[in-house]
C-alpha cells in the first residue's frame, strides 16, 4: 500500500481523457506538511491561520506573524500557498478572542450566524492590517494567494482590499520592496449570499474557493458540527449543487480560478460530478489526496459531463446519492 502511494505520487493528476487536475492540500498546522509533500500535493489550496498560533501565548506581532508564514512559503518551494485571513467566531478561536477582549460574539445565541471571520476582522481592522502586511511580506518569499472566509456581500470585499492597498502602502513607505502586482485576494464562497451575488465577488477578487462545509450549513440550516455525518447534513445535495454551479459558472467566466477547499473534495464519488461541473482544482486533508488521485485517474472528462448533466436535474437528494454512488462503482 505504502509502495502504491510513492509510485501513485510521481503520477500525474490527470484524467484518462487528459485533463490535469490540481490536487492540493487543506493546512492547518506545519506538522502536516511531509504528508502534503509525500502524497504529492501540488500546493496548499487552503491555509487555516486559526490554529497556526498557541492560543496560551498572546497573538503573535507581524514580525512573529511573518516568520512562521514565511517558513511555510519557504518549505513549500515555489508551489502556491493560499492563506486565509482568520476565521474567528463561530466555534473557533474563542479563548483568543477572549485574550483579546473582543467581545462582538458574546450576546448571540447563534454563533455561525452572527459576527465570524471576515465580518468580525473588519470590526478590528487592527488585526486584519497586522495579518496583511505579514502576508505581504511572505509573498516576498514564494507565491502567496490570500482568502477572506465567511463574505456575504461585495461591500466586504471592497472595504477588504482597500485596507490590503493601504498595508502595501505603508509598507513600502518602510522599505519593504514589494512586487508592482500584489498577491491574489480571493473570496471564500461559503454563504448563500456569496454565492447568490458571485458575479459581483469575482469582479472584486482574484479567485474564488468554494467552502463548501459552511455552505452545505447555511444552505440547508443543518449545523455543520452537530450533524456532519449525518443524513441531514450533505452537500450532494440539488440546492448546494446549484449554489456550487452558479459560483463555478461565475467564477470561470469572469476567468478566475475556482477551487473546492470543502470536505466534498476528499470524497472520490463526489470528485467527478465536480469535474463535471467544471472544477478543476481540489484541495483537501492530505491524507485524503491518493483516494483521489486514483479516483481522478480512473475517469474521463466525457463521463463526468454526462454524470453532471444528469445529476443536475436531479430534485431528490436520496436520487442524487444514488447516481453518484452508482457512477463510481
Ligand atoms: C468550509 O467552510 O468549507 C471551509 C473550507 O472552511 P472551514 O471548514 O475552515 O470553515
Ligand atoms: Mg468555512
Amino acid at each position: 500500500e505504502r509502495k502504491g502511494i510513492g509510485r501513485l505520487r510521481r503520477l500525474p493528476s490527470r484524467l484518462l481523457s487528459g485533463e490535469d487536475i490540481e490536487l492540493l492540500a487543506n493546512v492547518e498546522i506545519p506538522n502536516e506538511l511531509p504528508l502534503l509533500h509525500r502524497n504529492g500535493a501540488t500546493g496548499i489550496g487552503l491555509l487555516r491561520t486559526e490554529f497556526l498560533f498557541d492560543e496560551s501565548a498572546p497573538l503573535p506581532d507581524e514580525d512573529g506573524q511573518y516568520a512562521v508564514y514565511a517558513r511555510i512559503v519557504t518549505e513549500m518551494a515555489g508551489m502556491n500557498t493560499t492563506i486565509r485571513v482568520l476565521d474567528w467566531g463561530g466555534e473557533k478561536g474563542l479563548a483568543r478572542l477572549r485574550q483579546l477582549g473582543i467581545d462582538d460574539h458574546q450576546e448571540e445565541e447563534n454563533p455561525a450566524l452572527g459576527v465570524r471571520g471576515l465580518r468580525l476582522l473588519l470590526r478590528h481592522p487592527e488585526i486584519l492590517e497586522t495579518q496583511l502586511c505579514a502576508l505581504l511580506r511572505a509573498s516576498l518569499d514564494g507565491p502567496v494567494r490570500i482568502l477572506l472566509p465567511m463574505v456575504s456581500s461585495v461591500n466586504e470585499v471592497i472595504a477588504t482590499r482597500q485596507i490590503f492597498e493601504r498595508c502595501a502602502r505603508r509598507l513600502r513607505r518602510r522599505g519593504v520592496r514589494l512586487p508592482a502586482e500584489l498577491p491574489p485576494l480571493g473570496v471564500m464562497i461559503e454563504t448563500p449570499a456569496a454565492a447568490l451575488t458571485a458575479g459581483a465577488l469575482v469582479m472584486q477578487a482574484d479567485f474564488l474557493a468554494l467552502g463548501t462545509n459552511d455552505l452545505t450549513m447555511y444552505t440547508l440550516a443543518v449545523d455543520r458540527a452537530a450533524s456532519m455525518g449525518s443524513a441531514l447534513y450533505t452537500t450532494l445535495h440539488p440546492a448546494v449543487l446549484r449554489l456550487l454551479r452558479f459560483s463555478v459558472d461565475e467564477g470561470l467566466r469572469a476567468r478566475r480560478s475556482v477551487c473546492v477547499c470543502g470536505e466534498i473534495a476528499a470524497d472520490p464519488h463526489a470528485v467527478p460530478l465536480l469535474i463535471g461541473m467544471g472544477l478543476r482544482s481540489f484541495s483537501m486533508s492530505a491524507a485524503s489526496l491518493p483516494q483521489v488521485k486514483r479516483m481522478v485517474r480512473s475517469l474521463t472528462i466525457e463521463a463526468c459531463d454526462d454524470l453532471y448533466r444528469r445529476a443536475i436535474l436531479t430534485e431528490d437528494p436520496v436520487q442524487l446519492h444514488e447516481m453518484v454512488s452508482q457512477f463510481a462503482a
